[in-house]
């Protein structure tokens, strides 16, 4: 637990160097005994930029920490950045380098830390360093680094409760016997989440849940998320059928077709359903089905009143990421991560990528997405392209068989056109390779995040970021969070010129890259010896220097 010092855990008095001066926000004692109770350890990450200006001592300084620490209780570490924003430091947020070293000296990742802190540069340092952010906004904080925030709570206090609650709702220790194995023992179970690829990928770590206690695990798909189901670990089996009730474009119901989906779970003979879906999809129809299969007890999410359909109702607060939702109707069902996995994306292994990426450590930059509103419009792609290959990075452009028109216009002279040419499978093996994906919220950076691969997110605010955000992987996330088709869950952006992401400039990619210390490679240097000389490159003639 990372958290922020002015303007968070006591009242901002700029550039403070006197220990009289420091007041705690209200509540916050109480908050962060509740933290030190429930067995977390907490760091305060901090600029001090007034230390490189003068304004007060390191000793100064020290004092007011032991002021916080009289008032506040003990911290497990304190990190201070006391460099100014001329500087070029890698520790002055928004750069991710205090959350890195607060992790070290926690003893543990990034990934698994959260960071609260009053403003964007705090949220965009936690993010950057793949840990999850709370902003506690303060009346000086800006509306756009409100709406940009991953999430957002009132004040200390109630940021503590909703942490809190939600590693309860995950927590593997209530679900655990003691001798540490999973508390329940099951033969086949049937997991749906019946959706496009993105969606199933966020489901992996709750189906992985459900996995390291069963026999079997089954999981049924619909089309448009079958790739990406075969590349989860855990599932044995997989069934497609399109669920009209799902399906962004449903044919009319069929009886027939509906009764042949009821023999077919039925001949699973699966002993429970866990039934996943995103906020806005009923797991009613699909639980009726599987009452008539025969399935004995069926958990799933639902708002709706479920009736006798079933026998866990799960309900999640909006704004929680989605594979910790996941996670937590799994945890409900008496589901939990097997002891030697971790709350992270994973997919089973990627084949070699495809040869013509070359060496590791290129760029992708994948401008499609099913949903045109979560697309990066061409002209900026094409803009991004040629700036990243200008700043000496080597880009591969991808996308689906549909996009091919799209990445060869993108790609243009400057870059690896993959456009049509991967599987799934070979996209996430090409993803593997990269030093960073410049993506938009779809798939390919689910795939990323699986492969702990950085991500500069091109974020089309239609869908919340706190949820549907790469999740616990270096993030940086760029586009207007503010604009008109936040929360409209729209497919087609309903706004001429597309504006949440065309205001996007590339150097704001090439910022973003430096922010997650992607570097172009070097470039060679021209050969120092010329041919013929019989001299293997690399090897010392003598004097050369
Ligand atoms: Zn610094």
């Amino acid at each position: 637990m990372l958290l922020d010092r002015d303007g968070t855990l006591i009242e901002d008095v700029p550039y403070n160097g006197d220990p009289e001066k420091v007041r705690a926000v209200p509540g916050a004692r109480a908050a962060l005994d509740r933290l030190r109770a429930a067995g977390l350890r907490l760091a305060v990450v901090t600029n001090q930029s007034g230390l490189a200006r003068g304004l007060f001592t390191e000793e100064r300084m020290r004092a007011v920490h032991a002021r916080v620490e009289q008032l506040l209780g003990r911290f497990d570490a304190w990190l201070v950045c006391p460099h100014d924003d001329g500087d070029g430091c890698g520790c002055r947020k928004p750069a991710p380098g205090l959350v890195h070293a607060a992790a070290r000296e926690l003893g543990t990742v990034p990934a698994r830390c959260v960071l609260v802190g009053d403003i964007g540069r705090d949220m965009t340092a936690a993010l950057a360093a793949g840990a999850s952010g709370i902003l506690v906004p303060t009346p000086v904080t800006r509306p756009q680094e409100v709406a940009a925030a991953p999430q957002v709570a009132p004040d200390l206090p109630a940021a503590v409760a909703e942490i809190l609650r939600r590693r309860a709702a995950v927590d593997p220790a209530s679900h655990r016997h003691a001798d540490g194995g999973p508390a329940r023992q099951v033969g086949t179970v049937l997991v749906v989440r019946a959706d496009s690829a993105g969606d199933v990928l966020v489901t992996g770590p709750g189906i992985r849940a459900v996995a390291a206690a069963a026999e079997r695990v089954v999981l049924l798909c619909g089309p448009r998320g079958r790739a990406a189901a075969e590349l989860l670990p855990g599932v044995d089996e997989i069934i497609e059928h399109r669920l009209p009730w799902i399906d962004p474009a449903p044919d009319p119901v069929d009886p027939a077709d509906m009764r042949q989906l009821a023999d077919r779970l039925a001949a699973v003979g699966a002993d429970e359903a866990v039934v996943f879906t995103s906020f806005h999809q009923s797991p009613l129809p699909l639980a009726l089905l599987l009452r008539l299969a025969g399935v004995r007890r069926v958990s799933a999410i639902s708002d709706d009143y479920p009736g006798s359909l079933l026998d866990v109702r799960h309900r999640v607060p909006a704004g929680v990421p989605e594979p910790e939702r996941a996670l937590s109707l799994a945890a409900a069902a008496g589901f939990t991560l097997a002891a030697h996995d971790g709350p992270a994306l994973r997919l089973r292994p990627a084949p070699a990528p495809p040869p013509e990426v070359g060496a590791p450590g290129y760029v992708v930059l994948h401008p499609g997405s099913a949903a045109q509103a979560r697309g990066c419009p061409p002209e900026l792609a094409a803009r991004i392209a040629r700036a990243l290959a200008a700043a000496g990075h080597r880009v591969v452009v991808t996308g689906d068989p549909g996009e091919r028109e799209l990445t060869a216009e993108v790609a243009g002279d400057v870059a690896v056109d993959l456009g049509g040419r991967t599987s799934l499978a070979g996209l996430a093996a090409t993803v593997a390779g990269a030093g960073a994906v410049v993506v938009g919220n779809t798939g390919p950076a689910h795939l990323a995040a699986a492969h702990g691969v950085p991500v500069v997110s091109l974020f089309a605010p239609t869908v919340p970021f706190g949820q549907w955000g790469p999740w616990r992987v270096p993030t940086v996330r760029l586009g207007d969070p503010e604009a008109p088709c936040r929360d409209t869950r729209v497919a087609r952006c309903p706004v001429p010129g597309h504006p949440c992401l065309s205001g996007i400039e590339p150097g704001q990619v090439l910022d973003a890259l430096r922010l997650l210390g992607v570097t172009p490679p070097v470039r060679p240097e021209p050969p120092a010896v010329s041919r013929g000389t019989g001299v293997p490159a690399g090897a010392s003639i003598g004097g050369s220097g």
